[in-house]
C-alpha cells in the first residue's frame, strides 16, 4: 500500500501572534507546490489564527494536547476534542514525551486521549519513544512494544485505524542529535511489525513519523527509510523556511 508522507510541525509552547501570521503567509505562498501532507500544531490560543491564515493553503492545523474526557463539563483548564474540531483542527498530538514526563501522562491516559480524539473526528498523532538510559540498556524494543501494546489493548479497532504513530527517541528531542537513518528505519520496521502482529491491515496503512532533531539537512536521509512516512518536527518547524525545506525533502 502506498502511504502519503506526512510532515507535522510541533511548536510546543512557542510563538506569538506575529509569528503565527508570518508563518501562515509563507506557507500560503509556497505550500501548494509540495506533495507531502502538512500540518502544524500550535498552542491552543493560536489555533484559530493559524486556521484563518491557512484558509487557502493545503496545510492542516492541529492541537498539542486534548482532554481524555469526550463530553464537556467541569474540567477546569482542559480543552476537549470537540472544541478543537469546532475551531478547525484536524489533528492532535497525544502523549508527547514532554507530557508523559512532566505532566504524568501514562500509557492508559494516552490511550484514553487517543480514543477521545478519534471520537470527534480528529486524527491523533500518538508519540512513543525511549530514553537514552533505556536505549543504552537495550530496552528500546521492550519500551516501544509496551507503549504500542497499551494502545491496542485500550483502543477499539475504529480508533486504531485512524491513528498516526510518531517515534520520538527522547534522547533526540531538542538535542540536535537525531537518530541515524538506520536507527530510525530499524525502529520503524519494529513498530510496523508490532502492529502487524495485532492487525495486518492497519500495519500497512498506519503512518509512522520520525521525530527528534529533524532538520532540512538530515530529512532526506531519514525519509529514505521504507517505513519512515514523515516527520514530527519541533524546533525546525518554528521557521517557515526550514519547515518547507523538510516538507520538500519528503516530496
Ligand atoms: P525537535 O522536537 O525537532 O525540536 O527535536 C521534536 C518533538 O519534540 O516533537
Amino acid at each position: 500500500m502506498s502511504r502519503t508522507m506526512l510532515i507535522a510541525g510541533n511548536w510546543k509552547m512557542n510563538g506569538d501572534a506575529g509569528q503565527v501570521d508570518a508563518f501562515a503567509r509563507s506557507l500560503a505562498a509556497d505550500a501548494s507546490a509540495i506533495t507531502a501532507d502538512m500540518l502544524v500544531c500550535v498552542p491552543f490560543v493560536y489555533i484559530e489564527r493559524l486556521v484563518a491564515g491557512l484558509a487557502d493553503a493545503p496545510v492542516a492545523v492541529g492541537g498539542q494536547n486534548v482532554a481524555a474526557e469526550v463530553d464537556a463539563g467541569a474540567f477546569t483548564g482542559e480543552v476537549n476534542g470537540a472544541m478543537l474540531a469546532d475551531i478547525g483542527c484536524r489533528y492532535v498530538i497525544v502523549g508527547h514525551s514532554e507530557r508523559r514526563a512532566m505532566y504524568g501522562e501514562t500509557d492508559s491516559v494516552v490511550a484514553a486521549k487517543t480514543s477521545a480524539a478519534v471520537a470527534v473526528g480528529l486524527t491523533p498523532i500518538v508519540c512513543v519513544g525511549e530514553t537514552l538510559e533505556q536505549r543504552e540498556a537495550d530496552q528500546t524494543e521492550a519500551v516501544l512494544a509496551a507503549q504500542i501494546g497499551a494502545l491496542f489493548e485500550q483502543c477499539d479497532a475504529r480508533t486504531l485505524a485512524e491513528v498516526v504513530i510518531a517515534y520520538e527517541p527522547i534522547w533526540a528531542i531538542g538535542t540536535g542529535r537525531s537518530a541515524s537513518p538506520e536507527q530510525a528505519q530499524d525502529v520503524h520496521a519494529f513498530l510496523r511489525g508490532q502492529i502487524a502482529d495485532r492487525d495486518a491491515t492497519i500495519s500497512e496503512s498506519v503512518l509512522l513519523l520520525y521525530g527528534g532533531s529533524v532538520k532540512p539537512d538530515n530529512a532526506a536521509a531519514l525519509f529514505a527509510g521504507a517505513d519512515v512516512d514523515g516527520a514530527l518536527i519541533g524546533g525546525a518547524s518554528l521557521k517557515a523556511d526550514s519547515f518547507l525545506d523538510i516538507a520538500r525533502a519528503a516530496g
